[in-house]
């Protein structure tokens, strides 16, 4: 069965495809190429593929989009190796907090990223709006 899936994948790189073809469920597919190491799209990322993207997006600068294009995997992935890795950078930072939050909107300058409105707390530091 193995040698059967790798041929088909060959040809088809979704292992989903080939549930109507070969009559099993996709679960049982998944079993049989991780008991025989066949590589799939959108399978479980090799350690190799995780550090090559993280490297990709925290090192080189790539978007997650260009990483994950670049190390096989899907955009979700990279995103949640990519935040995975930021935390626990953070969390093993000590007493330092940072400055990044989820994107929110500021009511004068919009969506941005950091706590407090950099452009705000500078307009206040001059005095040209109340802090
Ligand atoms: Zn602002």
């Amino acid at each position: 069965m193995a040698d059967v899936i790798r041929d088909r994948l060959a040809s088809d790189q979704y292992l989903c495809r080939l549930v109507p073809a070969l009559g099993i469920s996709l679960g049982r597919l998944i079993a049989i190429c991780r008991a025989h190491g066949i590589r799939y799209s959108n399978g479980w990322p090799t350690d190799a593929q995780i550090r090559a993207a993280v490297h990709a997006v925290t090192v080189e600068g790539l978007t997650v989009r260009a990483a994950a294009k670049r190390a096989g995997m899907s955009r979700s992935a990279v995103h949640r190796y990519v935040t995975a890795r930021r935390r626990s950078v953070v969390a093993r930072s000590g007493a330092f907090q940072p400055l990044s939050v989820s994107a929110y909107r500021c009511p004068r300058h919009g969506l941005v990223t950091h706590s407090p409105c950099v452009a705000c707390e500078s307009l206040a530091a001059r005095g040209e709006i109340a802090a």
